[in-house]
């Protein structure tokens, strides 16, 4: 029996998580044979009908959060992974470089505007951990954020993971459900995707020469990446690093992994009480009448 791709994935509790033991390609259990798109299309179908009692059972909502390096595929996956899900009930938001106006706030303000009303699916494609990454790998970004006292080197980061892990605490327990993607993409495949972009005419809008030079600070990233997963994969917000070098396995490992979470919610269509039952029978009847 292979391990659950649930399992497989996650970045432990304990803080052992390591870059060393986990790899871009998909793992021994990936069949090459297997039509991963095709085996996608189930799993969405079944997000369909889980996402429609999310919003009847209006007592959990879900927030999903992907980071990644550039090109390994976030937008993609998020529009994969949503197809077939009511637009209504579910909503996307992209963080990008913070505001002026956004940047008169603490660091989290700008991110819980947006958090998902129970019942429905709300995706961050970047988010809040972009303040222990890009700007850890930048720390001269830190001079814009009108922070009140000197920044205390030694002590940012750690500070910043415990208002993250309180923050997504105090969400768990009102009924938020956290599940947080990592898409890990190799830097071999970054470079051929940044070539395919470049070479092909209806994919060049996509290329950004800034990508090239966050690329240069790959290993300054992935140490952050280590660090942040390690600090911040909690049982009720839990990280999973996602082999991102085939992407229609990538895309069905998240799929998977949020339908796996919503069955595990054992969620139900509202009860219907006895006065309500006749009430129903009535209106019937009267509809029946006209
Ligand atoms: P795509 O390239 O597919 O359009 P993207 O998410 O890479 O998507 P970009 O506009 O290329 O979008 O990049 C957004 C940039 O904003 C990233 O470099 C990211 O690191 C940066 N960014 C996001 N949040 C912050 C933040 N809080 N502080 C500083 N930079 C940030
Ligand atoms: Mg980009």
């Amino acid at each position: 029996m292979f391990e659950a791709i649930e399992s497989k994935f996650l970045v432990p509790y304990d803080g052992n998580f390591s870059l060393d033991n986990i790899s871009a390609r998909p793992p021994s259990s990936f069949d090459p044979k297997t039509d991963y798109r095709k085996k996608i299309n189930k799993v969405i179908e079944e997000l369909q009908d889980l996402q429609k009692i999310l919003y009847a059972y209006d007592r959990h909502s879900m927030l999903l959060i992907f980071q990644a390096m550039d090109a390994a595929g976030k937008d993609s996956t998020i529009r994969a992974v949503m197809s077939g899900v009511n637009p209504a009930g579910c909503q996307v938001f992209s963080f990008k470089k913070p505001s002026s106006i956004e940047l008169d706030h603490d660091f989290l303000w700008r991110t819980n505007k947006s958090l998902p009303e129970r019942g429905r699916i709300g995706i961050f494609n970047r988010s809040y951990y972009e303040e222990v990454l890009v700007v850890r790998v930048h720390p001269k970004i830190l001079e814009y954020q009108n922070l009140p006292d000197k920044v205390n080197p030694e002590c940012i980061w750690q500070e910043r993971y415990e208002s993250i892990q309180d923050l997504e605490k105090h969400l768990a327990r009102n009924g938020t459900v956290i599940l947080k993607f990592w898409l890990n993409v190799s830097k071999e495949e970054q470079k051929n995707r940044f070539i395919g972009r470049i070479d092909t005419q209806e994919k060049q809008w996509k290329w950004s020469s800034s990508d090239l030079k966050e690329r240069e600070h790959w290993d300054d990233y992935m140490q952050a990446y280590e660090d942040a997963l390690n600090a911040t994969s909690k049982p009720w917000a839990p990280w999973y690093a996602i082999p991102a070098d085939d992407k229609p396995y990538m895309r069905y490992s998240v799929a998977k992994i949020v339908e796996k979470t919503l069955e595990s919610l054992d969620l139900k269509y509202p009860k219907i009480d006895d006065a309500e039952r006749k009430s129903l029978s009535q209106a019937r009847k009267q509809l029946l009448a006209e």
